[in-house]
């Protein structure tokens, strides 16, 4: 089962069904990964509020000493606008954001939100400034309402409505027999992968973070509540400062700049414009890309900006 459940989550967050997570979620790294999880041990600091830039400094990573991960990535994301990362299954894009998230720390170089050093930040404290939205939620054996509510224990009922409402799941949710009170999850009301995905999105809405990670799901949605998704994703990363794993580079034409990685280095950086222009690795994947959504008629075929 534990096999099963790691490829479904790149991000590595593996909800079991309880209600604290963070707990076995640590298990689960210390069975799974070389490296263990980093404890929230009592002398580090908290993370100081701020405008929420994200800085990599020549980071090197790796999770086994014999085989690096990511080689001297460096990039910044100025507060409030969003980098996108491409590239090929494998080359460290997942990994960048379990960093960001200080699941693991840098084997050289730095990562710091707002010029604070994560390293010497509580994991907690650097995970209460920024919300996920992973490829795959798992929900709680609970109700609706506590899965939305997850995003900010205490939150009211009607903070809990107003960010359903903002998630554009409010209405299903009317629908349910018990409405908030509605059980979910494994012995509840199956939702699908899109509202999984809303419920995610309500979740970072209660929460109100001003760092956004956003791992793109590759095959989970069809096409119509993908579109949908989507620009409830662009609402939410208008004014927070945000990372996306991208899969689809259609959905990133926007970004300030895209990073695309290969073997854990970025090889390429720039607007989408300016990296059709070099005619790299980015613009052969967009070419590849577009030609698979002509080939199948249900994708959307993406316009080049
Ligand atoms: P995808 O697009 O398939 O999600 P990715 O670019 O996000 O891929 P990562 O998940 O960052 O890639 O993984 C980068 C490399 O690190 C891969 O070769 C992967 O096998 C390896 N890796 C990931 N997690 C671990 C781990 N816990 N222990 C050892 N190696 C790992």
């Amino acid at each position: 089962a534990l096999q099963l459940c790691l490829p479904l989550n790149a991000l590595g967050f593996v909800y079991r069904e309880a209600r604290d997570a963070r707990v076995n979620t640590e298990r689960l790294f210390e069975l799974l990964r070389e490296r263990p999880a980093i404890a929230d041990e009592p002398g580090l600091a908290q993370q100081q509020p701020g405008p929420g830039e994200v800085t990599f400094d020549h980071v090197d990573f790796h999770y086994d000493a014999a085989r690096p991960i990511l080689r001297d990535v460096s990039f910044r994301i100025p507060p409030g606008r969003t980098v996108a990362v491409v590239g090929k299954s494998g080359s460290g894009k997942s990994t960048l954001a379990r960093l960001l998230l200080r699941f693991y720390d840098p084997d050289g170089g730095a990562i710091a939100i707002d010029g604070q050093d994560i390293a010497t930040v509580r994991p907690s404290s650097v995970r209460g400034g920024v919300g996920v939205v992973p490829q795959e939620t798992v929900l709680f054996n609970d109700t609706i309402g506590y899965n939305i509510a997850y995003g900010r224990i205490g939150a009211s009922h009607d903070e809990i409505v107003a960010a359903a409402r903002a998630a554009h799941i409010d209405q299903l949710i009317d629908s349910l027999p018990e409405k908030y009170d509605t059980p979910v999850g494994e012995r509840g009301v199956k939702l699908s992968g899109g509202e999984k995905q809303r419920i995610a999105i309500a979740r970072v809405i209660l929460k109100n973070p001003r760092i956004l990670v956003f791992d793109e799901a590759t095959s989970a949605l069809d096409a119509d509540s993908e579109q949908a998704i989507q620009q409830e994703l662009e609402r939410l990363s208008a004014n927070r400062t945000t990372l996306v794993i991208a899969h689809r580079l259609s959905s990133i034409v926007a970004a300030y700049q895209i990073l695309v990685m290969d073997r854990g280095s970025i090889v390429e950086r720039g607007t989408h414009t300016e990296l059709l222009r070099r005619k790299g690795l980015y613009a052969r994947l967009w070419l590849l890309q577009q030609r698979m959504a002509r080939d199948d008629t249900d994708q959307m075929i993406p316009t080049p900006g």
